[in-house]
C-alpha cells in the first residue's frame, strides 16, 4: 500500500501513541501532538498574561501570539483577512453566534440537511426558525434537486454540514452556495469534519460563514473558529457583549469594538489559541491533500476488507465518497456491545451510538451505529487488526 508520507514519523509526535490502542475515534475528538502540547505549557510556563488591556512586556507577547495564531487560521482556510476570523469555544458556539445574530424576521426560513448535527438543528428549533429540510439521496449522499425545490422567498439562509460525522458523506458546497446565493441567501457551513482532513478555500466554496472546532484537527479542547466574509460580519448584530466587545460605554450607550473583538466576549482562552495555532501549522506541514488521500486509503481497505452480509453500512458503498468515516452494525448486535468488545479485545477505541444526529437514527428507526474514524496518523496495520476483530463478530453470530 502506497502511503503519502511516513506515518510513522508522523506518529512519534503523538506521546499517547506510545500506549497500545487504537484510536479509531477522531471525528470525536483528535489526538494531539506534542507541538500543540508545548505551547500550552510555554504560555502558562513564559507570558501568562491577558491581551487587548495592559501595556506591560507579557500583555504584548500574547497579542502578538494570538495575532499569528489568527493568520495561521487564515491561511488554513484560504481567508482573506485576519479579521475575517473569529475565535469561538467550539463548532456549536460558532452556529449559535450566527443563529443569535443573523437578523431573521418572523416567517423566514433556513435550509438544512436530514443528516445535521444536533448543533446545527437545536440552535434553529430552539429559536422557533422555520426549518427546511432536504432529504438525502436513498445512499445518504446530497440531492441537489430536493435542494433546489425548497427554495422560496422565505428562506434567508443554508446552513449544512461540509463534511457528515454519521456516515463521512461530504456535500457539494460549491454547488451549494452557488444557488443559494443566486437566492439571494447566506450559507454558513459545519465544517467540524471537513476542515480537519482537506484543503479548504473558503474562497472557492462561496460559503458566507464556517464553523469549525480546534479539538478536530488536533488542536487543545475549547477551541474552535467562526469564519465569516468581512462584509457579512459587518452585518450582524452582536452576540455576547460585554468585557473586549466594546470600545467605550457610558451608564447608557456603548459603542461597538471593531472586528474581530466585537465577537470575542471575555478574556480568551490565549493558551488554547496558541495550541491550536500549532495544530494549524502542523496540518499545513504534512498537506491536507495528503491527508485526505491517507484516509480515503485507510477506509477503501476496511471497506473492502468488511463487505459482509452480515455488515450494514451507513452511507454509500464506495468509501472515497465517505472521507475516513466507516459507520456501521453487525446484525443482531448492538453498536455499543460492538464498540465495547472492540477495546476491552484490542484497544480499538471506536464511537457507539446516535453521534448527535439523533434526528437521522429517528427517521431510519435505528438505535444507533459503531463509527471507526480514521485520522493521519492511522496505520495500515491498525485497520488489519480492526478488521480481523470485526471479522470475529460476524462469525459470532
Ligand atoms: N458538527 C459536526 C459535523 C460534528 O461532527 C460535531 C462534533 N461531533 C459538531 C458539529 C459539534 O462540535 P463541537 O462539539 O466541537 O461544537
Amino acid at each position: 500500500m502506497m502511503l503519502g508520507y511516513n506515518v510513522e514519523n508522523i506518529r512519534e509526535n503523538f506521546p499517547v501513541l506510545s500506549k497500545p490502542i487504537i484510536y479509531f475515534d477522531s471525528a470525536c475528538m483528535s489526538l494531539k501532538p506534542k507541538q500543540v502540547i508545548a505551547a500550552i505549557l510555554r504560555y502558562y510556563e513564559e507570558f501568562p498574561a491577558c491581551a487587548g488591556r495592559s501595556a506591560h512586556t507579557f500583555a504584548k507577547q500574547v497579542e502578538l501570539e494570538i495575532a499569528k495564531a489568527r493568520n495561521e487560521v487564515k491561511k488554513l482556510i484560504h481567508a482573506q483577512k485576519d479579521k475575517e476570523i473569529i475565535f469561538t469555544r467550539n463548532t456549536t458556539e460558532g452556529i449559535n453566534l450566527i443563529c443569535n445574530t443573523l437578523q431573521l424576521q418572523k416567517g423566514d426560513s433556513v435550509i438544512l440537511t436530514d443528516k445535521e448535527h444536533n448543533s446545527n438543528l437545536i440552535p434553529w428549533l430552539k429559536k422557533g426558525i422555520q426549518v427546511k429540510i432536504v432529504p438525502s439521496n436513498k445512499d445518504n449522499t446530497f440531492n441537489l434537486e430536493e435542494f433546489q425545490n425548497l427554495f422560496d422567498k422565505s428562506v434567508k439562509l443554508v446552513s449544512m454540514v461540509h463534511v457528515s460525522n454519521l456516515d463521512g458523506v461530504e456535500n457539494p458546497i460549491k454547488e451549494i452556495s452557488k444557488i443559494a446565493h443566486e437566492h439571494n441567501a447566506k450559507v454558513l457551513v459545519d465544517g467540524a469534519q471537513s476542515v480537519p482532513s482537506q484543503e479548504i478555500n473558503v474562497k472557492k466554496l462561496g460559503m458566507d460563514f464556517l464553523a469549525f472546532s480546534g479539538h478536530k484537527m488536533l488542536g487543545p479542547t475549547g477551541t474552535g473558529v467562526l469564519y465569516g466574509k468581512e462584509e457579512e460580519l459587518e452585518k450582524l448584530d452582536q452576540f455576547m457583549v460585554g468585557c473586549e466587545t466594546v470600545r467605550d460605554s457610558t451608564y447608557t450607550t456603548y459603542t461597538k469594538e471593531f472586528l474581530p473583538h466585537r465577537f470575542e466576549a471575555g478574556l480568551q482562552d490565549y493558551a488554547g489559541i496558541m495550541g491550536l495555532q500549532e495544530a494549524a501549522r502542523f496540518l499545513r506541514r504534512i498537506g491536507l491533500k495528503k491527508i485526505q488521500k491517507h484516509e480515503i486509503m485507510l477506509n477503501k481497505v476496511m471497506t473492502e476488507t468488511l463487505t459482509h452480509p452480515s455488515i450494514e453500512l451507513i452511507g454509500p458503498v464506495d468509501p472515497t465518497l465517505r472521507s475516513g468515516i466507516f459507520s456501521f452494525n453487525i446484525k443482531g448486535m448492538s453498536p455499543h456491545e460492538v464498540s465495547k468488545i472492540l477495546d476491552t479485545a484490542k484497544g480499538i477505541m471506536t464511537r457507539s451510538g446516535a453521534h448527535c444526529v439523533h434526528s437521522w437514527f429517528n427517521k431510519h428507526n435505528l438505535e444507533g451505529s459503531c463509527r471507526a474514524s480514521l485520522y493521519l496518523y492511522n496505520t495500515p496495520q491498525e485497520v488489519n487488526i480492526f478488521c480481523e476483530e470485526v471479522q470475529k463478530l460476524i462469525h459470532l453470530t
